[in-house]
């Protein structure tokens, strides 16, 4: 692979970033990643595939879940590496859905767990992102309180308790994060 053309650095008061190693040509490609990890919105769902995100008229439903949909066998087979585990967590809280947040946050999880990171996660980790927790105001903090909340009993089919969870994972943070 070829060597990182941005580097990750941090300031004391303006948070993290990625900067440039060497001059840039305009139009230059940096870095190519896919995100760490994404998910429907509850407005597009059932409209665009799970996956590759294109709207289609008719979706394949997951036999499992019946939330996940694709646009064919192709897509809903290369996505099951990702939704396996979150599919047992939204078949379980039926007939309820998530919050878009948590079942993202619930991805989140499941790929940092994985025993590869991905090529994001080497360059800038989801570990590395600001919460600005202290900057928040009290009502901010108690939907975030109510989303981690949401979130245990979401992931419970998973993982049933927060020792699962990637080591110095935060839920409360990762929801100021996410
Ligand atoms: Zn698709
Ligand atoms: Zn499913």
């Amino acid at each position: 692979m070829e060597p990182p053309k941005v580097e990750k650095f941090s300031t004391a008061d303006r948070g993290n970033g990625l900067r440039a190693l060497a001059p840039l040509r305009p139009g230059e490609l940096l870095f190519r990643s896919d995100p760490l990890a994404y998910t429907v919105s509850k407005g597009s769902r059932g409209v665009v595939c799970d996956r590759c995100l294109l709207g289609k008229e008719k979706l394949m439903r997951c036999s499992q879940c019946r939330v996940a949909k694709y646009c064919g066998a192709k897509c809903q087979k290369k996505a099951w590496p990702d939704h396996k585990r979150e599919c047992k967590c939204l078949k379980s809280c039926k007939p309820r859905y998530p919050p878009d947040s948590v079942r993202l946050l619930g991805r989140v999880v499941v790929k940092l767990m994985e025993e590869t990171p991905s090529e994001s996660e080497k360059l800038y980790s989801f570990y590395d992102l600001e919460s600005n927790i202290n900057k928040l105001t009290e009502d901010k903090k108690e939907g975030l309180r109510q989303l981690a909340v949401t979130f245990q009993l979401y992931i419970r089919e998973e993982i049933q308790d927060v020792s699962q969870l990637p080591p110095s994972f935060d839920i409360f943070e990762a929801f100021a994060k996410v």
